[in-house]
């Protein structure tokens, strides 16, 4: 997937370490296997071998491609076509862009656009068919959430008492975080007492990769991150996204940085792409149980969006 992993398994005090390891084992094998399977940087991966097809011609997938792009097809329409896989001619002509340093031309874009459309594909029970020859996807927006889930619930299955999977920064957990259980100070109105401890988790400052700006403590969800700082290319002097807004057909003028809460990473990691490209006005699209920190630079500050449910910084 490009970028490395931190894996950490918890078990209860005298399991065999061994128990440990073929757990982290476990977790690892279904990152790779994911990525073997929806990859467009592996040609034999399923989802490669997708975009080669002919038209018209029923492609039969595994279970797992077809419902990470039946999830992003739903995705594409909750966040009013934001979120779209079949946006990959686009991000291919943008992708080449930064390698020639050449901005593309209307003519190009109409083309890539008119490649780049949800309805050249349909989904079957056991495959995909696709409408046009040169249409494709691309799940480099919510194949690495989907990987992340598999992992833990692989670490889960091995005994685990409590995870952690992180990609490249998107992550998901569960069970009590490690160390002890720590005192309640009585917030919210609550008993004080002993809570067993969440995970932490710290949003960084997009402006300078590295500063704290503020931390969470998480328990049983997932957190991914998307935003402009984290990866761009550079075409004749200006700043462009890797992420594509499939309604301009260009990269995502965007957010400095997006951080969404879900119980699964499949669905943080798609929403964190979504509203990369939709900025804060698309907070009210998200659905139950998803919440999102949006950040802008309004005059040089940092402006903070979050949804009622995103916790306050602590
Ligand atoms: P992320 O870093 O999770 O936001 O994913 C960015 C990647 O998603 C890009 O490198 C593309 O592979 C893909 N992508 C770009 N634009 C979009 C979009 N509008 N919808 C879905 N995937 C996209
Ligand atoms: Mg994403």
């Amino acid at each position: 997937m490009g970028t490395s992993c931190r894996l950490v398994a918890v078990f209860e005090p005298g399991s065999s370490p061994s128990a440990a390891v073929e757990a982290l084992d476990a977790a690892e094998s279904e990152l790779r296997r994911v990525e073997a399977l929806m990859s467009t940087w592996i040609d034999a991966s399923e989802i490669s071998q997708l975009n080669a097809a002919p038209a018209a011609v029923e492609m039969e997938l595994s279970g797992d491609s077809l419902s990470v792009l039946r999830s992003a097809f739903e995705i594409f329409e909750a966040s009013d076509g934001a979120f779209d896989v079949t946006a990959r001619p686009l991000m291919m002509l943008w992708r080449d862009a930064g390698e020639s340093g050449v901005i593309p031309s209307a003519a190009e874009i109409t083309v890539a656009r008119d490649a780049s459309r949800r309805l050249h594909f349909e989904l079957r029970e056991g495959g995909a068919i696709k409408r046009m020859g040169s249409a494709r996807v691309d799940l480099g927006g919510n194949a690495k959430g989907y990987g992340i889930d598999r992992a833990l619930e692989a670490m889960r299955a091995a005994g685990a008492t409590a995870g952690l999977v992180d990609v490249g920064g998107d992550l998901r957990v569960f069970g009590p975080g490690p160390g002890p259980d720590e005192r309640d100070e009585g917030r919210d109105g609550n008993a004080a007492g002993l809570v067993p401890r969440g995970w932490i988790v710290d949003v960084t400052d997009p402006r300078q990769p590295g500063r704290i700006l503020e931390t969470h403590r998480i328990r049983d969800r997932a957190v991914c991150t998307s935003g402009n700082y984290a990866r761009f290319t550079e075409i004749e002097g200006q700043r462009f996204s890797h992420i594509i807004d499939p309604r301009t057909g260009e990269p995502a003028v965007g957010v400095p940085s997006v951080t969404v809460l879900a119980n699964t990473a499949l669905v943080a990691d798609s929403w964190a792409t979504a509203l990369s490209v939709l900025g804060p006005s698309g907070l009210t699209l998200l659905p139950d149980g998803v919440d999102a920190l949006v950040l802008t630079e309004e005059r040089g500050s940092l402006v903070r969006h979050a949804t009622p449910g995103f916790p306050g910084a602590e």
